[in-house]
């Protein structure tokens, strides 16, 4: 009885968390406000850096290095640090290509001193969640290059066109990394390259890493819980400012129509995007979208022609990159003493506790936080500048 009872490891003797310093209790005692407050600030902070006609990288093509290595069996995540990474991914994934439908994304892995790509660059959500799915049965052994990951993914990413936007999103566990060579010449050639790299650290920071993320205009932060993981890891959903050596190039693309007529009977065609797959052979198929160029058939937009090259999107997909390029405006945070009663977008009444309010430059209307929030997150329109005519034409001028 008694050894049992010794044998047992308990979280708090494990060192569980390094980063109270940041974080101070509420009222009650509890520390979740606190952690949500952190992350609401950042929003905000983030939020008001951004500005109307920039530049961005909207065509992007991102690697996700991931660390699985003997560090990511640790559980100062819950259940471990792997599996919640891998969760965390899949709805990145998901909510990467729909904020980005023309962008193209790959997934390395390091282990064992060696790095392997476990999906190729497509455009393509559902491979990578299944190639992510497949990580779970890894085992976790040795350390990771963070070097043999970067030269993996700097080789694909170097034979890209010039206009595309080039990156790279690390997700390391470990504190250590076991190169073959000098490090610093992989971060110079990826400085030269054009290629941002940005890390999210699970562990402490580390100098290397910060390093390549100042080196290469990436950004480079720690987690403090699994809430902030979420928030640090969907802030690469947004399409980053244009590198300077970006090229500016005009790019050719299909709008392929679905070919049905009223009341006749389609054909059955092959598709090509299920030609050569494995696990869903190819059936013949009515419906379906032809490519402008060549005629070949496709099941799911948008796709890059397997046979003529030429990018086949919808028009929607383009119209969900546009608001990435006039955001709403930055609403002014101002002192709350009773200017106005209600919140101008959900109606709620205004409180004593309410410490804050927002307003908008533009139209003037005051909203709550979670209004704000939401506005900027998800909405991507001030409601009281959309609701006023003498503003709308003033904007499509
Ligand atoms: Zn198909
Ligand atoms: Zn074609
Ligand atoms: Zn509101
Ligand atoms: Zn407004």
């Amino acid at each position: 009885m008694v050894d049992e009872e010794d044998g047992k490891e308990y979280r708090w003797e494990t060192g569980y968390e390094k980063t109270w310093e940041a974080i101070k209790e509420d009222d009650e005692g509890f520390l979740e406000a606190s952690v949500t407050d952190i992350i609401q600030r950042a929003k905000r902070k983030r939020q008001e850096k951004k500005q109307a006609n920039t530049k961005l990288g909207m065509m992007r093509h991102l690697y996700i290095l991931l660390d699985c290595s003997d560090s990511m069996s640790n559980q100062d995540l819950k259940p471990t640090r792997l599996y919640c990474t891998l969760k965390l991914l899949e709805l990145f994934i998901e909510e990467f290509f729909d904020q980005n439908p023309i962008s193209q994304l790959g997934v390395i892995i390091m282990q064992n001193k060696r790095a392997e790509k476990i999906s190729e660059l497509t455009g393509n959500p559902k491979k990578h969640i299944k190639a992510i799915g497949t990580l779970n049965r890894t085992s976790l052994i040795g350390e990771p290059s963070l070097q043999n990951g970067l030269n993996v993914a700097l080789k694909s990413l170097k034979l890209l066109p010039s206009h595309a936007s080039r990156e790279i999103l690390v997700l390391i566990g470990s504190l250590t990394t076991c190169d073959p060579t000098d490090i610093k010449n992989t971060i110079d050639a990826l400085k030269l390259e054009g290629v941002r790299c940005s890390i999210i650290g699970l562990a402490a920071e580390v100098h290397v890493c910060k390093q390549l993320a100042s080196e290469t205009n990436g950004t480079y932060n720690v987690i403090l819980d699994d809430s902030h993981y979420k928030d640090l890891l969907f802030q690469h959903i947004e399409p980053p400012p244009a590198a300077v050596c970006l090229e500016s190039s005009l790019i050719k693309m299909g709008f392929p129509h679905q070919m049905v007529t009223e009341g006749t009977d389609e054909p059955l065609t092959m598709c090509m995007c299920h030609v050569d797959s494995v696990d869903e052979g190819s059936k013949l198929t009515t419906g379906g979208y032809y490519c402008p160029q060549c005629c070949s058939k496709y099941c799911e937009l948008p796709v890059e022609c397997r046979v003529c090259g030429l990018t086949l999107v919808s028009a929607p997909h383009l119209a969900r990159s546009y608001h990435h390029l006039f955001p709403a405006p930055n609403f002014k945070e101002i002192d709350y003493d009773n200017q106005d009663i209600v919140c101008f977008s959900c109606q709620k009444t205004f409180m004593d506790v309410d410490k804050h309010v927002y307003r908008c430059p533009k139209c003037e209307k005051t909203f709550c936080l979670d209004c704000d929030i939401f506005i900027h997150d998800v909405l991507h329109t001030c409601p009281g500048c959309a609701t006023n005519p003498a503003i709308l034409q003033n904007n499509s001028d």
